[in-house]
């Protein structure tokens, strides 16, 4: 019944191309998982992770069309994205499923706050009128560049934890401690992505039109390093960051 229901919407996501092949097996991976060791509430809140994050990308996407040209992936989300995202909410669906403790209830609701903290502030922060600055440089810098902050952008991360927050506050009836330690430790952990996208993810320049880009290849020629570490793309910032609010979430709460 729950290995069905997930597939359904694994099937679904992939036909309204939200998701790529890849990224419909990760998802029904784990939407297995977080259903198995949270049953139907647990799979409620990676939905509305999942749906608004999937409904933000699509939002005025043309205004943000520009993005795919030095991003590396576009809105329909791979394996490796989903795996970032959703992996650390699925690790912990299992050990839940295995071995309850309530400490991983509270960690699974950070894991998702921290991911929809950060889709929220990139996916609407690129679409503020003003430029954001870069916390590496203070320079203002192109909308959607990794470790760039705006204004528009923090408080979407912070009603991104904040809905996360409530909804497990509504679905697994937390105490108010709990739903402060899911709002806090999501937002940190969008605070943290912003920090080592603007750090430490590999940054490039093309050899051919100049543009600093996010991706390894650009009109045609493999792209020159600037920035951070060769292997360190968005979807490992994105894992290590929201890995690091889980941590010092459970280092809290406990
Ligand atoms: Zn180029």
């Amino acid at each position: 019944m729950l290995v069905g229901f997930v597939a359904l919407v694994s099937i679904l996501a992939w036909r309204f191309s939200l998701l790529s092949l890849s990224g419909a097996g990760a998802a029904l991976v784990c939407g297995v998982l977080v259903g198995l060791g949270f049953g139907y509430r647990g799979l409620s809140l990676l939905g509305l992770f999942f749906i608004t994050s999937s409904l933000l990308s699509n939002y005025k996407k043309k205004r943000k069309g520009y993005l795919t040209e030095f991003h590396e992936k576009g809105s329909k989300r791979d394996w490796l994205q989903v795996a970032a995202n959703g992996g650390i909410a699925a690790a912990l669906g299992m050990a839940y499923f295995w071995w309850e403790s309530p400490w991983m209830l509270v960690a699974f609701c950070i894991s998702l706050a921290s991911s929809n903290s950060d889709t929220w502030a990139s996916e609407l922060g690129t679409l503020s009128k003003h430029h954001p600055f870069s916390v590496r440089s203070f320079k203002r810098v192109e909308p959607g560049t990794s470790g760039a902050v705006s204004a528009t952008g923090s408080a979407a991360g912070f009603f991104g934890a904040g809905t996360i927050a409530l909804a497990a506050y509504f679905l697994f009836g937390l105490n108010s401690r709990e739903v402060l330690l899911i709002l806090g430790f999501g937002f940190l952990g969008m605070m943290v992505d912003t920090i080592l996208g603007a750090f430490i993810q590999a940054g490039y320049r093309c050899r051919v039109c100049g543009r600093e880009v996010e991706k390894r290849h650009h009109c045609g020629e493999a792209c020159h390093l600037t920035k951070g570490k060769g292997w360190l793309q968005n979807d490992g910032v994105n894992f290590i960051s929201c890995l690091l609010a889980v941590i010092l979430g459970i280092i809290s709460y406990v």
